[in-house]
């Protein structure tokens, strides 16, 4: 197989000393380390460290491993929702989310707006007995985002509430003000460019409260069963240890997240200007303020996507195809920390040439 330069969100191009990194890992014996060791539990302790400092976490705040982001969106159903949870969302991902808790059995309610539309906090009708908030802050199935503002909003309008939020596909890439809601949950594969299969799960105070309160403890996953084990810098199954490891290395290497904020929205604002500059294409979602900085969503006729995919495929780019109802009128490029400035401009050089 030949190798391509990878603008798909997720699984997306993984960061470039990966392949050093597992080298390394092998070498020094971390790939058969015991779960329960002094070893493992060192790497525990010293990545949630470096995850704090580098993307800007408060102290308070407790981090775990999970297997994927889907695996956070069920935790949170059986582990922290009383009676209810209120589903916010306009796209797939937030609809899949509220789908697999109603299938646990929860009750839940929700509010599905337009990707197009600002969401207005205000005017939301969040029953008495939804004792949790779930949102998606990037809506990576059609590109959109709930900015820090609006989630700050929420916080005040619902003080009581738990604030729940899927940030799969922007963690790692723009600056989240992570002390405004209770639950932050992410996987590796998207803006922290590691190979699939771990995610994080990011907890307040005030969520590990309402686990406590609640009590469930039936599962393997259950939050009081994770959080015990984390405690002790440890996991309740064998967690994927390689990954860990490459997420420590990772962020050792990793600027101050503001730093990295600055650079993808530089580089978003520059993508932006580029397809308006390109008659054939315009992007997805005309206003700028839903509109995501780590996945661009680009619409064009049939035709035009159909050939530029094959076209850019063919010169060894991988776009993200469209999702779902937009897969005929829409592309997707990541803008990932892990992918280079070169790689964009051979890709905007390619994408001209026509
Ligand atoms: C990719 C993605 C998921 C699913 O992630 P998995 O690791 O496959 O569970 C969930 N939510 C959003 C917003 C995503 O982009």
């Amino acid at each position: 197989m030949r190798k391509c330069i990878s603008f798909y969100p997720g699984p997306s191009k993984v960061h470039e000393k990966v392949p050093r990194y597992v080298l390394d890992a092998y070498q020094k014996g971390i790939l058969s380390i015991n779960h329960r060791s002094p070893e493992f539990e060192e790497l525990f302790q010293k990545t949630t460290q470096l995850l704090k400092k580098k993307l800007q976490i408060p102290e308070e705040f407790n981090i775990y491993f999970t297997s994927s982001a889907t695996e956070c969106w069920e935790i949170i159903a059986q582990s922290l929702t009383e009676i209810q949870s209120f589903h916010l969302y306009n796209g797939a991902f937030g609809e899949k989310w509220h789908n697999y808790t109603k299938k646990l059995g929860v009750t839940t309610s929700h509010y599905q707006f337009e990707a197009q539309q600002i969401l207005e906090v205000n005017n939301l009708n969040v029953p008495d007995e939804a004792k949790i908030i779930c949102l998606t802050q990037n809506e990576t199935s059609n590109g959109t985002q709930l900015s820090n503002e609006i989630i700050h909003q929420l916080r005040e309008n619902y003080p009581e509430k738990l604030l729940a939020v899927d940030a799969t596909s922007s963690l790692g890439g723009i600056k989240l003000n992570i002390a405004s809601a209770d639950i932050w949950f992410a996987s590796v594969q998207k803006c922290l460019g590691l190979p699939a299969g771990m995610a994080l799960l990011i907890c307040s105070p005030q969520a590990l409260e309402k686990a406590q309160s609640l009590g469930e403890n039936n599962h393997y996953n259950s939050l009081l069963f994770i959080a015990e084990n984390a405690e002790k810098y440890q996991t309740p199954y064998t967690p994927n240890v390689m990954n860990i490891y490459l997420l420590m290395r990772t962020l050792e290497k990793r600027p101050k997240i503001t730093n990295i904020d600055r650079e993808i929205k530089r580089r978003y604002k520059q993508w932006v200007d580029y397809f308006n500059g390109l008659d054939r294409f315009k992007m997805f979602i005309p206003n700028d303020l839903v509109r995501s900085r780590t996945v661009i969503t680009v619409e064009a006729d049939p035709t035009t996507i159909g050939d530029t995919k094959e076209r850019t495929k063919s010169a060894g780019f991988i776009l993200g195809n469209g999702y779902g109802l937009l897969k005929n009128t829409t592309f997707r490029i990541a803008n990932f920390p892990a992918i280079k400035r070169t790689e964009i401009r051979k890709l905007q050089d390619f994408l001209m040439r026509d």
